[in-house]
């Protein structure tokens, strides 16, 4: 850094505190023009409070940003909405372009119907995902998820994460059933098609759910499933069988939604998933999209 940067600088912090060019020209022995020419060319700024550049630069974010690290530069209260906007988007970028990162001598085998799929675990991830040995992930991808499931359970207000479900990320054909992700209480794995890695192509897919538009509308319905089973294992114990826990859960969900009939709810103003399941006795699906969309909103 040499004399005249330091100078410049200096000055700016003089004109942010209400100093005339005058004052500053005196100040730093130089000419008034000079200080105006400054102002001009580092885009000093008195109306929107400190100027970008300079702030910026002092937030400095290393390789090894984790979201603690993030929520700590976001949460500095010298930062203005702009500059904060500017680091969220900065990490996100940047993370979406980390290589995907597993852990090879670790092999997860898990049966999946009648298919049996080798999952790694995902090393460079914020929550617990495997990812199957017969896709190739990109970075971007798996940042979606990732970020995606962190979202939603920040939405849903889940902080206990001890009997979280292992995520496992998986192709359309291991899924056989065609949904774009399914939560299997006995295991509980959380299984997610690797197809909505991408976002526009989640939204395309999620039409029929609660909160179409909402990135976060499948990945919400998956980890309510996920709630339920808990509140079951904390009342009962482990869940062994799972016919014996949807009688339960259907049940209990039937109760929900009749209430909600009673009061006068249109069950089929939630969803067209809800409706169908609905028709079919399902009802812990229906109570479920009840719940995405009194969440979400619209
Ligand atoms: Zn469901």
């Amino acid at each position: 850094m040499n004399n005249e940067l330091k100078t410049y600088e200096q000055a700016e912090t003089d004109y942010m505190n209400g100093f005339k060019y005058k004052e500053i020209a005196e100040k730093y022995n130089v000419l008034i023009s000079t200080v105006k020419s400054w102002k001009t060319r580092y885009n000093w700024n008195r109306k929107g409070q400190k100027s970008t550049r300079t702030k910026m630069e002092k937030v400095r974010i290393q390789n090894t940003t984790s979201f603690d690290e993030v929520e700590q530069v976001v949460e500095n209260d010298n930062l203005t909405d702009e500059q904060r906007l500017f680091c969220i988007y900065y990490v996100r970028c940047f993370n979406a372009t980390k290589p995907v990162n597993l852990d090879k001598s670790n092999v997860s085998e898990i049966n999946r119907g009648h298919i049996n799929i080798s999952t790694y675990k995902v090393i460079t991830a914020e929550n617990n995902i495997y990812v199957s040995n017969n896709i190739r992930l990109k970075p971007k991808e798996l940042h979606t998820i990732d970020l995606s499931i962190s979202e939603s359970l920040k939405k849903l207000k889940i902080s206990d994460v001890d009997n979280l479900p292992r995520v496992v990320i998986i192709n359309s054909s291991e899924m056989q059933t065609g949904a774009l992700a399914s939560y299997n209480a006995v295991k509980n794995v959380l299984y997610i098609d690797r197809t909505i890695g991408s976002r526009l192509k989640l939204l395309e897919l999620q039409k029929d759910a609660a909160c179409p538009k909402n990135v976060l509308s499948t990945y919400v319905h998956e980890y309510i499933h996920w709630m339920d089973a808990q509140s079951y294992r904390i009342g009962y114990g482990e869940i062994i069988d799972s016919s014996e826990y949807l009688y339960w859960i259907r049940h209990k969900s039937k109760k929900k939604i009749d209430k909600l009939i009673n009061k006068g709810y249109n069950i089929n103003r939630i969803s067209g998933y809800a409706s169908d399941n609905f028709e079919e006795g399902k009802y812990d699906e229906t109570y479920t999209e009840y719940r995405v969309k009194k969440l979400l909103g619209e």
